[in-house]
């Protein structure tokens, strides 16, 4: 009984705005709009059953109030935030008052759940819930609409923590002098107040709980800021672009640890689907030891799930709705029969009877369109791979001619199309090709184990050289 009085007090004592417990302090009474001032649209902004909500036409609610003099440093931000379907809005820190705009100081921690419905080829916001925006993404919301989440930001030093329901979404360590696009010199570290934000009249979002805890001004760093400056460039101006930036093709092999696999994800500010194994002699055999493991596999809310489809076999060892448990399902033309009946696993080399370079390459064409017209897949992984023995030959051996019959296919079934960092295939011409031809892509590691988990340099350097944009970036729908 005594704990309970104690934790009916503490609630009452938070409640009140300006008074403590534990370091947190409240600022907003549930109310009452004292402490806080919108800008330009100031009718945007109302309180509905203790919470804030906006509501109306671009408006950005500043706290103005007493607490620290609104002025904050290190801190922990707190607030428990709704959003109704399609609704775009944002937590800034490190602000100031800005009278109509965008505010051009501070970070913005992004609030979106879902994007709204807009016309074909028109922008589509891909930076989602927990994103510190424009620096680094989640481009997998981690929480649905119309259910209340926890929204907790750290910053300390140098170092910004974003953490949505307790998990960490960004973590990122401001670096001396860091890169930042023309339109956001503002996103750096220097203190300042926090502000929400009312984007659109369609967007309907609340916000209650709202507390900090000042942290001293001290306080030291936790995290280490890039230390390859010229790709921090690369990933800030595709983030900044609204470039979905996901590694769909990571395996938690060897002794490669799903926390592990998060923290290099953090790192860059990628999206990880997380793939298993699934086919005759590869991994999961059967729908019953596929179902154990699915059954105890916690998933991380911002991360998708995949099947690697292995062999020729799979569709005949798992059941349809085992299958729709993941959000997609990839497979490569690495396992097949050739026309002598030899199944081979091209990547060994015992297995793999090569022969007459043309003729292999032909039935290869052959089996990627028959894997492509007769398996359901997402995207064609590890592509256009080809044996060690002849990989000197390849682009001459990938001829426009079989280049254009895999495109086709692609196409013609809504197949996307990996560009594979470990392997890095398929190769620029391959990519400018198929890109021409309409065919979207994923970008993918296929990781061994935890060494050669790596930053997706290849796949980031043929955004460039292949000219990508955002359309041409094929999306799991969950
Ligand atoms: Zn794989």
């Amino acid at each position: 009984m005594k704990h309970l009085y104690i934790l009916i007090a503490s609630v009452i004592i938070v409640l009140q705005p300006g008074c403590s417990s534990d370091g947190w302090i409240s600022l907003f009474d549930g109310k009452t709009m004292n402490g806080w001032q919108p800008s330009e649209n100031k009718d945007s902004w109302r309180i509905e059953d203790g919470a804030l909500v906006s509501r109306g036409p671009r408006s950005h609610l500043f706290y103005v109030g007493d607490i620290n003099n609104h002025n904050f440093k290190n801190f922990e931000f707190m607030a428990d935030v709704k959003t109704e379907p399609g609704s775009n809005s944002g937590i800034y820190f490190h602000t100031k008052y800005l009278e109509s705009g965008w505010p051009d100081k501070g970070y913005e921690c992004q609030v979106i759940n879902s994007a709204p419905e807009v016309e074909p080829g028109s922008y589509i916001e891909r930076k989602m819930t927990g994103s510190l925006y424009a620096i680094r993404s989640v481009w997998k919301a981690p929480v649905q609409d119309n259910v209340w989440f926890n929204y907790h930001i750290v910053v300390q030093g140098r170092t910004i923590r974003i953490f949505i329901n307790g998990e960490m979404m960004v973590d990122y360590t401001e670096s001396d002098n860091p890169f930042r696009p023309e339109n956001m010199k503002g996103r750096l570290l220097s203190p300042g107040t926090f502000a929400f934000q009312c984007h659109d009249p369609k967007s309907v979002v609340y916000y209650k709980n709202i507390r900090v805890k000042p942290l001293p001004d001290d306080a030291p760093t936790p995290g280490d800021p890039t230390d390859d400056p010229e790709f921090e460039t690369k990933l800030v101006e595709l983030a900044s672009n609204n470039f979905p930036l996901m590694d769909l093709h990571v395996h938690l092999k060897r002794d490669l640890t799903m926390e592990q696999a998060l923290g290099n994800a953090r790192k860059y500010g990628f999206t990880y689907g997380f793939a298993l194994n699934c086919g005759l002699k590869m991994g999961f055999e059967t729908n019953e030891a596929l179902e154990e493991y699915l059954t105890d596999y916690k998933k991380p809310p911002h991360t998708f799930l995949a099947m690697q489809a292995e062999g020729r076999e799979w569709l005949d060892l798992f059941s349809k709705e085992t299958i729709a448990k993941f959000d997609y399902v990839f497979s490569d033309a690495m396992t097949w029969t050739n026309d002598n009946g030899r199944r081979m696993r091209l990547w060994i080399k015992e297995e793999t009877e090569v022969g007459d370079p043309q003729n292999f390459m032909d039935q290869l064409v052959d089996r990627i369109e028959k894997i492509m017209n007769n398996e359901p897949v997402d995207i064609y992984v590890n592509p256009t791979f080809i044996p060690d023995e002849i990989n000197h030959l390849y682009d001459e051996l990938w001829t426009v001619e079989r280049m254009d019959r895999v495109i086709k296919a692609l196409v013609d079934n809504n197949v996307a199309l990996e560009i594979n960092d470990r392997r890095k295939i398929p190769s620029p011409s391959f990519i400018k090709r198929a890109k021409a031809g309409g065919v979207k892509f994923t970008f993918g590691t296929n990781n061994a184990g935890p060494d050669d988990l790596g930053k997706l340099a290849y796949c980031i350097a043929m955004v460039r050289e292949c000219g990508l944009t955002q359309n041409d970036i094929w999306m799991p729908v969950p």
